[in-house]
């Protein structure tokens, strides 16, 4: 099936919009700051990836068939109930076929590819966007070194001035993982890697940030810059959110759930909020765009950056989110196109070059 035939809020906005009004959008100069690798790899790369396994007799497939049915689901588009089925796709679906340095480095190449390759969804279509900063979880695949490297080699293919990598830390990290990642990144940032950040990711039902903090700040003393996953469910802990904003982040993910207090500190320390409107929707993290947190950043002025965060899951694009913004309610918010180019130069201006 192809992404414009799925009924998505993003599709559904993007196409209710005059020809003129999408290339407004396509030619704004935008920046693509949250968008993690695993999540954002090309479905066609991934359904490769499966067949050249299936077909392989050195390194066959394990489970097969969770495989299969669970490259149908991406196929068809995921139906998700809230944030909990959303983690369960990675490990069982996505890692197993990214579980090798080739297929690590092809499926980077193709999701570098599919942001900043020209007419990737039509011929006449610009790049996705003109910088993009990827984010990934570095895996034992066979060691976190190797597994990040490979993923530099590919993001280097391309100027400083168009791509450049975050390293994730997942909230079900055991301390001695934290640290060997955060080392990691600060070492490979040391040798002149394209690392520019620090981001923490994973199931926001997991994990005590109170342990993390030492680490971040670790991190941002050696020149990362911070974005990191806050609040994504209502639930989320008072005191997660301290320990985070503790750390004075450049940026943050989401900050869905955030209560009046922090968002009055968000403001003051006018800390990025990443926005991700069709994975929100989808995750049912929010019912609708009028009640998205979106509005409050808007209405004071705050400065945003509109990112796609896995376009495999949601099967969107990052015009498709941009038209989440201009087209006119219930299919988007109806800001106007002055408005609309503001936004995106807060993403330009938001890039931890
Ligand atoms: P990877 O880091 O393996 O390249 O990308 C996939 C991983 O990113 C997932 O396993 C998950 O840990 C993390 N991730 C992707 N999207 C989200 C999100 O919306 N929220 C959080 N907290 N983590 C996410």
């Amino acid at each position: 099936m192809s992404v414009a035939a799925l009924q998505l809020p993003a599709n559904l906005a993007l196409s209710s919009l005059s020809a003129p009004r999408q290339d407004f959008i396509r030619s704004l100069p935008k920046a693509e700051l949250h968008a993690h690798l695993n999540g954002c790899i090309p479905l066609r790369c991934l359904q490769e990836l499966y067949r050249e396994r299936a077909a392989s007799s050195t390194s066959p497939l394990p489970e097969d068939d969770v495989i299969k049915k669970g490259l149908d689901l991406l196929e068809r588009g995921a139906m998700l109930n809230d944030i909990n089925d959303f983690f369960v796709i990675f490990p069982k679906t996505i890692y197993a076929l990214t579980s090798n340095i080739p297929a690590i480095s092809r499926a980077t190449s193709a999701v570098l590819e599919s942001f900043l390759s020209p007419g990737v969804t039509a011929p006449e279509d610009p790049p996705q966007c003109a910088y993009l900063e990827l984010r990934t979880t570095p895996r034992r695949t066979p060691t976190r070194r190797e597994y990040l490297c490979a993923v530099l080699d590919e993001v280097e293919k391309y100027a400083a001035s168009q791509a450049a990598l975050i390293v994730s830390v997942d909230r079900r990290m055991a301390m001695e993982d934290l640290d060997e990642c955060v080392d990691l990144a600060i070492v490979l940032k040391q040798e002149g890697r394209r690392v520019v950040g620090l981001d923490v990711c994973g199931d926001p039902s997991q994990g005590d940030m109170a342990t993390f903090a030492p680490a971040l700040n670790r991190a941002k003393a050696s020149g990362l810059a911070l974005t990191l996953h806050i609040a994504e469910i209502p639930e989320y802990p008072t005191s997660d959110v301290a320990a985070l904003l503790s750390t004075r982040p450049a940026r943050l993910g989401h900050a869905t759930f955030l209560d009046p207090e922090a968002q009055e500190l968000v403001r003051r320390d006018k800390t990025v909020i990443e926005i991700c409107l069709s994975s929100n929707l989808l995750c049912n993290s929010t019912t609708s765009l009028d009640a998205h947190h979106i509005q409050y950043y808007l209405e004071h002025d705050h400065p945003i950056a509109i990112s796609t965060d896995d376009t495999l899951v949601f099967r969107n694009t990052l015009a498709g989110e941009y038209a989440l913004l201009l087209a006119q309610p219930p299919l988007g918010l109806g800001l106007s196109e002055a408005e609309v180019a503001r936004v995106a130069a807060m993403s330009m201006d938001a890039r931890f070059l």
